[in-house]
């Protein structure tokens, strides 16, 4: 990306402009609107950003995509009222890139990547990164950026100063649109994400979608660095380690008694009933968890077992609340969630029922494996 070229320019702009409005500016209190030298730099960073030849935006004459657009313009919008800067008008924009990436300007811009929408695995999930972005505007971030500037010796900092001083106003304003677009697209600095993802927390939770899902967003994200060390995780490569953030946003949720339900999440992962030739299937997502016999009352038992299983997914089931009785009936936590039958036996291809709850929770094993190796099912 256009960003590297110019990183140390920017990086000495960047702390003379937090020291003129460090005093004015502060994070709790912030203004609920835009402030001119934030349209002033976004601007100028959306200028420069969607003007780079690499920058390409999502098609949205394809229905599908249009969709996509109308889901995270409604959310930013939602999320937008509930944060601490209610009258900042967001737009947001989807990159056709398949970055795991989503940053946001000042002034109120923010884009999502493709490749972001593509590795949510509920809204919830995606309003956790749209809350996060919020955040960053709602903590001034691009008008603060005090950890970067730390880092900055005095010297090189009054050598610039002189430098600037001199009166190039043209410079001053594309040099401060180069310092939002680095700060955007390089992240703020380990304390400034953390801040944003705390902010995001509140936004969230005010707005009515679930912080459960940032800390899942953050452990499937460390999983994919896991997997991938070279994939090109965007925003994400100089934030802090995303098993990290997603402690320290439990202990955040544990501290203001919001309760942790991973599961409890909007267009998340869910048991479903396949009705196939001779058989009615529990499914998530592509893993068949058990199969009844396509008899009279099959349909029923297999929703009646689906729905169990949803609240009891819903409330975070460990795999150790999967049990088998005696007579092969399937439990969790306690409740049953099918008996077996005779039919269903002969069905799995086994000598009797007991046998046929065995199978079942094998089934269940594999998809807490799943989760375990994935994040999702
Ligand atoms: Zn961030």
């Amino acid at each position: 990306m256009f960003v590297r070229r110019s990183f140390l320019l920017p990086l000495v702009a960047l702390s003379l402009v937090t020291a003129a409005h460090a005093g004015k500016l502060d994070p709790d209190h912030p203004p609920a609107t835009v402030l001119p030298s934030e349209t002033k730099m976004g601007d100028e960073s959306v200028k420069e950003f969607e003007g780079d030849k690499t920058t390409k935006m999502l098609d949205l004459k394809v229905p599908a995509n249009r969709a996509m657009q109308d889901k995270v313009e409604a959310m930013v919008k939602k999320l937008g009222a509930a944060t601490t800067r209610p009258g900042i008008a967001y737009t947001v924009k989807i990159v056709d890139n398949t970055d795991i990436n989503a940053f946001t300007l000042p002034g109120g811009h923010v884009y999502v990547f493709k490749g972001l929408m593509d590795f949510i695995s509920s809204d919830d999930e995606l309003a956790g990164v749209l809350a996060h972005e919020l955040g960053h505007n709602a903590r001034l971030h691009a008008l603060r950026g005090q950890s970067r500037a730390k880092k900055l010796s005095w010297i090189n900092l009054a050598a610039m100063a002189a430098m600037l001083a001199g009166g190039q106003n043209g410079a001053n304003v594309a040099q401060f649109s180069q310092l939002a677009l680095l700060g955007a697209m390089n992240g703020y600095g380990v304390s400034l994400e953390k801040e944003a993802d705390a902010s995001a927390v509140e936004t969230m939770q005010k707005a009515g979608y679930n912080p459960s899902a940032l800390v899942t967003f953050m452990r499937r994200l460390q999983i994919e660095e896991n997997h991938h060390p070279d994939i090109k995780l965007g925003i994400f490569a100089t934030h802090p380690p995303s098993d990290e953030r997603a402690e320290a946003l439990l202990s955040q949720m544990k501290r203001d008694g919001v309760p942790f339900t991973p599961n409890d999440v909007k267009g998340g992962a869910q048991f479903t009933v396949d009705e196939k030739s001779d058989r009615f299937a529990v499914v998530m997502n592509s893993l068949t968890v058990l199969e009844v016999a396509k008899t009279d009352d099959g349909k029923t038992r297999a929703q009646d077992a689906a729905s169990r299983l949803n609240d009891l997914w819903k409330s975070d089931l460990k795999a150790y609340e999967v049990a088998v009785a005696g007579d092969g009936t399937l439990t969790g936590r306690g409740q049953t969630i099918a008996r077996p039958s005779a039919d269903d036996a002969k069905l799995n291809g086994v000598a009797t029922p007991a046998l046929t709850g065995q199978k079942w929770s094998s089934n269940f094993g594999r998809l807490f494996w799943r989760m375990q190796l994935n994040g999702k099912a």
